[in-house]
């Protein structure tokens, strides 16, 4: 590394669980980038003074994570159309004196599911279990690629109804409660955080069928508790978003250095233990 490296960090509360750091730092060592990538841990109350004030010193970009995506969306100069559609900002790049948003987190899914894990989109029936920051981010590219149809449930209805009404013009999407959710689904994606409890959000055992494809945003070492609740009900596949990870990941880098990095060896290091790392 030469002096003075271009600085890039996540934003998050907390922050210090983030994978981010390992795999900017890979990217970077593939692709030989001048570059450091660090964790930034601010208390809420302190986002819009603390992220300003990395940028004013220097900061190249940001990433943002949980719970800061929509307050991102709000502190940037300008947006994304991805962005924009989601209403959430993970990635931010300074170009001259702008701050852009970005969200690379649907197309970090929706290529994880199509490329990584070979299945297809197009006209498949989707349940979406979340409405929160993640939500937004991937139902617009979903609808793009082409599914037939996206069914949204959350805790608090209320949110999941506004996701309705801001991405109706691009499909069929419905919405209800977890309980009130009816029939099965191709692919069932679980956008929530209660797996970082240990839980699984209360939806009916029936939208699984054995051709179901069961997806956790979340990831840990192994299975979360969503990805056992979906194996125990007989999915054809249940993993964990280990791959999306890494996806926005290279989508947020390619962002700021025009550089596209290969995310299979970042996997494949990923799914090796490293002493001293928890999942
Ligand atoms: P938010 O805080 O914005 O939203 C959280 C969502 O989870 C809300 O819909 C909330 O419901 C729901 N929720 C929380 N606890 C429970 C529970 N016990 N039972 C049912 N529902 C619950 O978080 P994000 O949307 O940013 O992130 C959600 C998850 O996705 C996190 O685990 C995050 O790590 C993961 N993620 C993974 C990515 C990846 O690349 N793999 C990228 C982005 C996120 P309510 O609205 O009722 O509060």
């Amino acid at each position: 590394m030469t002096a003075n490296p271009d600085r890039y960090a996540v934003a998050g509360f907390p922050v210090k669980h983030s994978w981010s750091p390992f795999i900017h730092g890979l990217f970077a060592k593939q692709t030989g980038q001048n570059m450091v990538y660090r964790l930034l841990e601010i208390p809420p109350e302190h986002f819009r003074g603390d992220v300003l004030a990395f940028f004013a010193d220097g900061g190249k970009g940001l990433n943002v994570t949980l719970p800061f995506k929509q307050a991102a969306a709000q502190l940037v100069n300008r947006l994304s159309p991805r962005a924009e559609q989601a209403g959430a900002v993970n990635t931010i790049i300074r170009q001259d004196h702008e701050l852009i948003g970005d969200n690379t987190d649907g197309i970090g899914l929706v290529t994880d599911l199509d490329h990584n894990l070979g299945l297809p989109l197009k006209g498949k029936r989707v349940l979406v279990l979340g409405a929160g920051g993640a939500a937004r981010g991937v139902i617009g590219p979903l609808l793009t690629a082409g599914v037939a149809g996206i069914h949204i449930a959350n805790r608090s209805v209320g949110r999941a109804e506004e996701l309705v009404e801001l991405f109706k013009s691009l499909g069929a999407v419905t919405c209800s409660t977890f309980a009130e959710v009816t029939g099965e689904f191709d692919l069932v994606l679980n956008a929530t955080s209660a797996s970082m409890n240990g839980e699984v959000p209360p939806v009916p055992p029936s939208v699984i069928g054995e051709r179901t494809v069961c997806y956790d945003m979340s990831y840990g070492s192994g299975d979360t508790a969503f990805t056992m609740w979906a194996k125990g009900y007989g999915a054809s596949l249940a993993v964990t978003g280990w791959g999306m990870l890494v996806e926005q990941a290279a989508e947020a880098f390619f962002l700021w250095r025009g550089v596209r990095p290969q995310t299979r060896p970042v996997l494949d290091a990923i799914k090796k233990p490293m002493p001293g790392k928890k999942s």
